[in-house]
């Protein structure tokens, strides 16, 4: 097939998914030899949906609210992704901007 990207040819290969740091395992995909771009077919992306799910990594990502307390703001974080990062109540964390609109939580 050709690439949506860049026009490349691609060439079908079984290549290792990691997400999060989890290694998801091997799986086929049509890799752009110019621009590196991977196309899962549908059984191989319904395949790593699954292993997304066994290793807690599924619909980590979500959209939060802010709240207040006092002259501070609090971020609401679900508790999949806090017990994936291993955050509780108490914990240290280190916050930092990663520019203007994004901030990183880093547990301490
Ligand atoms: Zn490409």
């Amino acid at each position: 097939m050709k690439c949506v990207m860049c026009g490349g040819k691609t060439e079908q290969k079984k290549i290792t998914v990691t997400e999060l740091g989890k290694a998801l395992g091997q799986f086929e995909a049509d890799v752009c030899m110019k621009c590196g771009e991977k196309y899962y077919s549908e059984e191989a992306m319904r395949k790593i949906q699954v292993r997304e799910k066994e290793t807690g990594i599924f619909g980590l990502e979500a959209e939060t609210e802010v709240t207040q307390y006092g002259n501070s703001l609090a971020v609401r974080i679900k508790k999949a992704l806090s017990d994936f990062v291993g955050l509780k109540k108490g914990k240290k964390v280190h916050v930092y901007p990663l520019d203007a609109k994004k901030l990183a939580i880093e547990v301490v």
